[in-house]
């Protein structure tokens, strides 16, 4: 089996590797465990050093390696240079707060003392997607070394030269062989790996199909699991938003990572009353965006990851359309090498079609109308999905209504959803369970050791 790294701008191959043979596995496995024995009992400082180099490599080393991203997978150039950034900026964070986030934490009792320590569990197992190649490991991986456990990477199986490349910038930075290794396998063989007996967690990013796999499996060997899983977001548009800015963020909400991310906002709620001149307005920003090559910096837009990831957007919005939606701007799949599709804008989405449910991973919009507060939030709830929501009012009182009453990990107010060290990250219903980043993230994968002293 052979990995290859595939240009979307182009379609052509760019590299190829071969699988880790099962002894290398093996091997892999055998170090990462070893590592671990030593790497646990490292100081917060030692740590931290290592993590400062790491993203010290990444900084002086960004352009090369966000070219390296454009070509894997297709997003701008712009995009992966501040993804390569962010990667840096979150490891300096863990490397600066990892040791006050794991402190101990007294708990006032009638013991002499009590506190609850946090330790590291062991080699825990991430398993990708490769939509941000970079950040999506990063965050797993700077808080889960700071914690004192070690990595294993099984990346997606298109983006084998980042994979390959983390491993290398975590072993200049100075970390001990085997704490953070990359393994080149397929998905079949995810279910081996957490069964392994020196695999003690996992965690994955991905779809639901992936998560129910990978959960089933955590599940019968009792290993820890985190799960970070689709979205379909929704972007409330209420009746005193400042619908200048309400649109224009609309447009980046949905189209960044070339609309493949997984809080994007996909549907976007807009009651009446202003429904006429936020459509118009998102309606043009959609329409005006470049899509083209993704290393040229005019290019908003660049290509989907893949050939068949294309094929399952323009399957979603040709179902809509055939079915009765109005397609806005956008819906055609252009001719010429590369897999772009354009900026699309549906409305009249019935339940009957598939771009009411089903996440759409690509830079599509759906736009539904509500008559009023209520039914906005109704609608934003109406999805078997819960990660993150964007919400635009002016009035006070709603927002105090929306954050308590939207069914989602995330709810961010006159801004879109991102995400960020200091803040946690994850869903709740089929988005997911657990937590990244932040104290939560870091602690995920750690013993909360009860302590009494009498
Ligand atoms: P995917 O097909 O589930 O792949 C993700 C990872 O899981 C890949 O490494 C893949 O390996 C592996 N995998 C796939 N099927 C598996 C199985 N049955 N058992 C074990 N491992 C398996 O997802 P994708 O299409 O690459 O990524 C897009 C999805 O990720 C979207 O739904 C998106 O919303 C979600 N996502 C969620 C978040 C979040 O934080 N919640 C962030 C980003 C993306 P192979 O590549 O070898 O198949």
């Amino acid at each position: 089996m052979a990995f290859a790294s595939v240009n979307p701008a182009t379609g052509a191959v760019v590299q190829t590797f071969e699988a880790h043979t099962d002894k290398e596995v093996e091997e892999r496995l055998h170090r990462a465990a070893e590592a671990f024995a030593a790497y646990r009992w490292t100081s917060f400082a030692e740590r931290g050093h290592s993590m400062v180099a790491a993203a010290e490599l990444l900084e002086s080393e960004l352009p090369d390696i966000a070219r390296v991203l454009t070509t894997e997978m297709g997003k701008t150039f712009a995009a992966a240079k501040g993804e390569v950034a962010k990667c840096a900026l979150t490891m300096r964070w863990y490397a600066e707060h990892a040791e006050g986030l794991l402190a101990d934490e007294p708990i006032e009792t009638s013991a002499a003392q009590s506190y609850v320590r946090y330790q590291p569990l062991g080699p825990v197992l991430a398993v990708m997607p490769w939509n941000f190649p970079l950040w999506q490991v990063v965050r797993f991986a700077a808080p889960t070394l700071m914690a004192g456990n070690v990595g294993l990477l099984k990346h997606a199986s298109n983006v084998p030269q980042t994979a390959l490349l983390l491993e290398d910038v975590f072993r200049r930075a100075g970390f001990a062989d085997g704490v953070f290794s990359t393994l080149l396998v397929g998905s079949g063989d995810v279910a081996g790996l957490i069964a392994d007996d020196r695999i003690v967690a996992v965690t994955l990013t991905g779809s639901e199909a992936a998560g129910r796999s990978v959960a089933g499996t955590a599940g019968q060997y009792l290993k820890k699991c985190v799960l970070e899983l689709g979205g379909s977001d929704p972007y409330l548009v209420l009746a005193s938003a400042a619908l200048d800015r309400t649109a224009s963020t609309a447009a980046l909400a949905r189209v960044q990572n070339n609309g493949q991310s997984c809080i994007a906002a996909k549907r976007f709620v807009v009651v009446e009353a202003v429904a006429d001149e936020f459509n118009e307005r998102f309606g043009a920003a959609m329409a005006g965006l470049v899509v083209g090559d993704p290393m040229d910096p005019a290019t908003d837009v660049g290509p989907l990851v893949s050939e068949a990831q294309r094929a399952e957007v323009a399957g979603q919005v040709d179902d809509a359309r055939q079915k009765g939606a109005h397609v806005v701007c956008g819906g055609t799949v252009p001719d010429g090498p590369g897999w772009y599709y354009p900026p699309t804008v549906l409305t009249g989405v019935t339940p009957d079609m598939r771009a009411f449910e089903e996440e759409i991973f690509g830079p599509v919009a759906v736009v539904e109308v509500a008559s009023d507060l209520d039914e906005a939030i109704a609608l934003a709830n109406r999805t078997s999905f819960g990660l993150g929501s964007s919400v635009w009012t002016g009035d006070p009182a709603e927002v105090a209504a929306c954050v308590e009453r939207i069914e989602a990990g995330m709810v961010f107010v006159n801004a879109m959803v991102v995400s960020q060290p200091e803040m946690p990250f994850g869903g709740i219903k089929r988005s997911g369970y657990g937590r990244e980043l932040s104290h939560l993230g870091i602690r995920e994968f750690c013993n909360a050791k009860s302590v009494w002293v009498a």
